[in-house]
C-alpha cells in the first residue's frame, strides 16, 4: 500500500511541475513543497478514501463522497500550514474566476452536474441554454455557463474539482489574470500548492489507472441541454462510451 501511494504520489508530483513550471529552477523550488504534501493527500483520497466513498445503489454516491473528501481536505491544507488567508470571500460574492477559466470535468462529474440539472425547472433550464450560444467555449474572454444573472453558481452544490479547489490569496493577482492574460498573476497558480495535488488524486479516485476524460463545461451544457434522453442518461450515472465509460 505504501509503494503504491509513494509511486503515485511521485507520479502526480512530476505531472504538476511539467503542467505548472516553465524553468528547471522553477521546477527545483517548487518540488519539495509538493512533495511534502502528496504523499498525505493522495493517501486521504486514492489510497484509503473512507468506506464513504465505496459504491452503494446510488451511481453518484462515489463522487459526492469524494467531492465531500476533496473540501475537506482543502480546508484542513488551509488550515494546516501559515498560508495567507484566500482572498475568496467565505460567503461568495467573487465570481472572476468563473468569468475567465476553462472549465473542464470528468465524465463522472458531469453526471453529478447533469443529476442537478434534472432537478432544475424548465424555466431554470431554458435560462441556462439561453445564455449558452453567446458564450461559446469557458476560459479567457469567456465564462461558464453555470454562472447566473447575479454572479452565483447555478448548480454550487455539484460544482466540479477544478471549482473546489482553486483559492488565491490575492485578488489583485485574479484581476491581473483576468485582465492580461493566463500568465498574468502567478502567484495565483502557487499560491496554495495543494490544489493541483487535491485535483489530480480526486481525477484518479474517480478514474483509476486511465488517462482521465475531460468535457469541456459549456459544450456539455449546450448538449444535454438539448437532449433530453441523453441528460437523463448522464444524470443517472450512464457514461456514453467515447467519454471513458
Ligand atoms: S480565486 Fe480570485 S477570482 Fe476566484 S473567488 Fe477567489 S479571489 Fe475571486
Ligand atoms: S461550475 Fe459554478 S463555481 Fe464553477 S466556474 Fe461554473 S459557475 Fe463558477
Amino acid at each position: 500500500m505504501k509503494a503504491q501511494a509513494d509511486e503515485l504520489a511521485a507520479k502526480i508530483v512530476d505531472a504538476v511541475l511539467e503542467e505548472r513550471c516553465a524553468s528547471e529552477e522553477g521546477m527545483r523550488r517548487y518540488r519539495p513543497l509538493l512533495e511534502e504534501r502528496a504523499h498525505r493527500i493522495v493517501a486521504r483520497l486514492v489510497i484509503d478514501p473512507g468506506e464513504e466513498s465505496e459504491s452503494n445503489d446510488d451511481p453518484l454516491h462515489q463522487i459526492h463522497a469524494l467531492f465531500k473528501l476533496a473540501d475537506a481536505t482543502v480546508k484542513d491544507e488551509l488550515g494546516s500550514h501559515r498560508y495567507p488567508k484566500p482572498a475568496c470571500p467565505d460567503s461568495g460574492g467573487c465570481s472572476m474566476c468563473c468569468t475567465h477559466m476553462r472549465i473542464v470535468l470528468s465524465a463522472q462529474e458531469a453526471c453529478a452536474i447533469a443529476k442537478e440539472l434534472l432537478g432544475l425547472t424548465e424555466p431554470e433550464k431554458a435560462e441556462i441554454a439561453r445564455r449558452l450560444p453567446s458564450l461559446g467555449k469557458s476560459g479567457p474572454g469567456s465564462q461558464c455557463g453555470l454562472l447566473d444573472e447575479q454572479g452565483l453558481c447555478t448548480l454550487y452544490a455539484a460544482r466540479p474539482i477544478n471549482c473546489r479547489t482553486h483559492r488565491s490569496c490575492s485578488i489583485t493577482a485574479c484581476e491581473d489574470r483576468v485582465r492580461l492574460g493566463r500568465n498574468a498573476g502567478e502567484e495565483v497558480v502557487f499560491a496554495y500548492p495543494f490544489d493541483d495535488l487535491v485535483r489530480k488524486s480526486f481525477h484518479h479516485a474517480v478514474q483509476p489507472g486511465g488517462t482521465p476524460h475531460f468535457l469541456e463545461m459549456n459544450t456539455f451544457l449546450s448538449n444535454v441541454l438539448h437532449d433530453k434522453e441523453s441528460l437523463a442518461a448522464w444524470a443517472s450515472g450512464q457514461i456514453p462510451a467515447e467519454h471513458g465509460a
